[in-house]
């Protein structure tokens, strides 16, 4: 058996070794480094994979988040509502720009925000909802939405996890994660559904004139070289990462497809464990599997992460400390929260491994030793 791995980028990439090799070789002789065809011809393809009208690249998926709320004006003072169960960059930015991010719980089932937990947090100063579409499983959009109508908020889908999820709402029409919302931000980070050989990132929206405002505050606030109307940041994606999730792209589907079985294998697995919940899937949305997480009930989860790891099996925790118990949000009163469900499921949840490489007989073996602690 082969060693097993959280993800397995390197078998992923030996499978279309010779495709990138040849593009990357390409990009450095054609000198162009930044900006060009490739970039381009990336963004257009990645819109046209979203059904989307535009596709900004830029650097990172923090970088994404970051640009989303310049463009959109929020400022020092607002405020943001978003879950505290997330990884940090969705909230982050926001503190950076001198937003107050107000913390909201998560349903206990899909770990994405409770849109029922939102119209409660409206205040005066509160300017958008940012949604994250946790560990691959899209945050119920369609109520979401109506809120964010009626008090005339901004959305911001923090899509990071869940590229190329479909998301079906009650009148049967289908749209994809990150093109729902006013702006919708992914990161290509490696480990990610589209990862790029290092880091990178993309902003999506409908919106021609928020389109634009979002290409220049990438580029230093210009439209014309060397003319900045607007105070910008410096977020490019360079045309070797383009070259390379272009072709990835290609492959999205398949990925998510491996994902999707390697997630069904482990359901089937463990069902009828009365110690383990396997991932919920909602029936409006494609889940993704950028994470496959159980939530434990009766089980010393560090135990058997411990366990776990000294039988060669890696697993992690997604995420330790909610963002609203993070040292960084004290000058936001983060302590003062109390959100019971998100510090319950920080308690239970352990992710296994999840890849598009995940063989039979490595689940098989991840399965048992998981079992061997549980039902000990
Ligand atoms: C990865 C991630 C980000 C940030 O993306 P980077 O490319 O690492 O900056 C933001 N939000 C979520 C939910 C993520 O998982």
């Amino acid at each position: 058996m082969k060693p097993l791995q959280m993800v397995d980028t390197k078998t992923q990439y030996q499978k279309i070794k010779t495709e990138v090799d040849a593009a990357v070789i390409a990009v450095m002789e054609s000198s162009q480094f930044i900006g060009g065809k490739v970039v381009s011809d990336f963004a257009t393809n990645l819109a046209a994979y979203h059904k989307s009208r535009h596709v900004i690249p830029c650097a990172n998926g923090t970088d994404a988040l970051q640009i989303a709320m310049m463009a959109l004006g929020i400022k020092a003072g607002d405020e943001v509502i978003t879950p505290s169960f997330t990884y940090i960059a969705t909230v982050e930015v926001a503190a950076l720009l001198g937003i107050k991010p107000i913390f909201v719980e998560v349903d206990p089932k899909t770990f994405c925000i409770d849109a029922n937990a939102i119209e409660k947090a409206i205040t005066p100063k509160t300017k958008a909802i940012v949604p994250v579409h946790l560990y691959g499983h899209a945050a119920d959009m369609e109520p979401i939405m109506a809120i964010a109508r009626k008090h005339n908020l901004f959305v911001i889908e923090d899509n990071a996890q869940a590229i190329g999820n479909d998301y079906t709402f009650s009148d049967g029409s289908i749209k994809k994660t990150g093109t729902i919302g006013d702006i919708g931000c992914t990161s290509f980070y490696p480990s990610k559904n589209l990862g790029a050989f290092g880091d990178g990132g993309a902003i999506t929206t409908e919106d021609d004139a928020l389109a634009e405002k979002l290409r220049m505050i990438a580029s230093h606030g210009q439209k014309v070289r060397y003319y900045h109307d607007v105070v910008g940041c410096n977020s490019r994606l360079d045309a070797m990462q383009a070259a390379i999730l272009d072709i990835k792209l290609k492959h999205l589907d398949e990925y998510i497809a491996a994902r999707i079985k390697a997630a069904d294998f482990y359901d089937a697995a463990f069902a009828g464990n009365e110690k383990i919940t396997v991932p919920f899937r909602a029936a409006n949305n494609k889940h993704v599997f950028h994470q496959y997480t159980l939530l434990l009930e009766g089980v010393d989860r560090d135990a058997l992460h411990q366990f776990l790891a000294d039988n060669g099996v890696p697993s992690m925790i997604y995420y330790p400390v909610p963002a609203h118990r993070q040292k960084m949000f004290d000058a936001f009163g983060g302590s003062s929260y109390v959100l019971p469900t998100t510090d319950w499921l920080t308690e239970r949840v352990i992710s296994l491994p999840i890849h598009t490489e995940l063989e039979e007989e490595q689940q098989q073996f991840i399965v048992a030793k998981v079992l061997e602690f549980v039902n000990n």
